[in-house]
């Protein structure tokens, strides 16, 4: 079979093959994310290892700060000594040493082999694993399998240590064993497989693999049912099983002869899944309801805001608006990059929202997808204004903000596979609108304003500040675009749809 990686990717550091083919706790998020993925990791790529992407490395460099955080914590109660390989790890087990860091634990004749953080010697004698975690809860599938492998490689009945990125511990047990027996006869059965497991597609998985050029060209010419949005890859397992498998075939379908499945029941769902199949066969737009949008003058908002804070409280660091006449001049921002001043910000924008509020009457503040009315609670409760005047009237009834996700999906069936803004937006039959730096993205905003924070060059950090601005003020013109679409063609009586 062909071997194809994504363009962005690229092979690195050999592994031994051997190693390759043992089962890894660090497989377990990728066994959790798709089959394949796993497969293609271990049987086609086995000895190299696939570059991750900048989000992967950002992810990467501040899980790393946060073990080094949990090792020096460690060292100021232990003696602790580093681990070069499964060997020397022994050698240290058996010395009795009191933390062992970056051990390496292996159990060739079950084919386990394991990196813990950490061992950390029990009063009992016996070693406890432990792993640095980003993570505020251990209840993830991934962390459990892995800190759970560990303590198989082990054999003893201690539990697992996780220093969590809140700065808490928390323990695994027995409870994640039938978790791990179930990796566990899985990657074996995958290992045994001498063809790639048969998936289906996952916009959200799908678009971010390594493999995604490889699958996609499999996925569309088996005109795969799970192509279609609002078709789940079970829903899609389902319907192979009953004779539905081709896009084509769902298309000239029936309401009634599609059975209930998983993820796909009731007539209303199953009749705007057959019209996404007809749309996506035709590139024709469907209009299921008229498109209602509020009279008012409208002021587009978008904001952006990092996750991978030190508090892991996200921080919006940028609430961008597009007022009338709608020109790139008429962007208009509150833009606080130290968390430390996240009150401050929240407060401006509170005042610039009063601002345009005491403008424009009635005003519309149209946004798309809920992040932005759910981050505009969040940061209430953070700062207990839940009955701020400005906050009430955001919040309560007749509040001006506008969902515009929401009469697309009401309304529309797209010739799409997601309906996202930069789906619709992006388009070129549909909205036709092209974001100034082709690359920008959510991920890509949270490693430009990481690198931003990072960066001591003045002129490289006004760079980048200017190129994050420039990607939310294309966010907020393009839904203003989109807004313009749908008054131009989704809402006239001769509507082109
Ligand atoms: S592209 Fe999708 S189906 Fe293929 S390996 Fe990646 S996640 Fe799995």
């Amino acid at each position: 079979m062909l071997c194809v990686l994504n363009k962005k990717q690229k092979l690195m550091t050999t592994l031994s093959k051997a190693t390759q083919k043992l089962i890894k706790p660090s497989d377990a998020a990728t066994w959790a994310s798709c089959l394949r993925r796993v497969w293609l990791d271990k049987h086609q790529h086995a000895g190299v290892e696939i570059e991750a992407s900048d989000f992967d490395q950002l992810l990467r460099q501040i899980g790393l700060k946060h073990e080094t955080k949990v090792l020096s914590r460690l060292q100021q109660q232990h003696e602790v000594h580093k681990a070069t390989s499964v060997e020397h790890t022994r050698e240290l087990m058996q010395q009795g040493v009191p933390v062992i860091y970056q051990g390496r634990l292996l159990d060739e004749p079950a084919g386990l082999i394991g990196y813990p953080d950490f061992l950390i010697r029990h009063e009992s004698g016996q070693y406890q694993p432990a792993d640095a975690k980003l993570s505020h809860s251990a209840n993830k599938k991934g962390i459990q399998i892995q800190l759970g492998l560990y303590r198989r490689i082990l054999g003893n009945s201690l539990p697992a240590i996780v220093f969590l990125g809140d700065d808490s511990i928390a323990m695994l047990g027995d409870e994640a064993d039938p978790l791990v027996d179930e990796f566990v006869m899985s990657m074996k059965h995958l290992l045994a497989l001498k063809q790639q497991p048969i998936v289906h597609y996952s916009h959200s998985k799908c678009r971010v693999c390594p493999y995604f050029d490889q699958c996609q060209p499999e996925f569309e010419a088996n005109q795969d049912l799970s192509l279609l949005y609002g078709i789940h890859g079970r829903a899609a397992s389902s319907l192979a099983a009953v004779g539905i498998t081709t896009i084509t075939q769902f298309a000239n379908s029936r309401v009634e002869a599609i059975p209930d499945v998983p993820h796909l029941k009731g007539d209303k769902r199953k009749h705007r899944a057959i019209l996404q199949a007809k749309s996506m066969l035709s590139g024709k737009v469907f209009k299921l309801n008229e498109i209602v949008l509020p009279e008012g003058t409208w002021v587009h908002f978008d904001i952006e805001d990092n996750p991978l804070t030190p508090s892991r409280e996200r921080h919006v660091y940028l609430w961008g608006l597009l007022a009338p006449p709608y020109t790139n001049e008429d962007f208009d921002y509150v833009w606080t990059d130290d968390e430390t001043q996240d009150y401050r910000g929240w407060i401006s924008f509170l005042e610039k929202i009063e601002q345009y509020r005491a403008q424009h009457s009635p005003l519309v503040l149209a946004h798309y997808s809920n992040h932005e009315k759910s981050t505009i609670k969040k940061y209430a409760e953070r700062y207990t204004m839940k009955n701020h005047t400005t906050v009430l009237w955001l919040l309560g009834d007749g509040s001006p903000l506008f969902d515009l996700q929401k009469p697309v999906l009401n309304s529309l069936v797209l010739p799409l596979q997601g309906y996202g803004l930069k789906d619709i937006c992006k388009h070129k039959d549909l909205v036709n609108f092209q974001w100034e730096d082709a690359e920008s993205g959510s991920q890509w905003s949270v490693v430009q304003f990481n690198r931003f924070l990072t960066e001591e060059n003045p002129q490289e950090k006004l760079r980048l500040k200017m190129e994050i601005l420039g990607y939310n003020r294309d966010d907020v013109i393009a839904t203003r675009r989109l807004e313009e679409w749908l008054r131009n063609k989704g809402t006239s009586k001769n509507s082109e749809f």
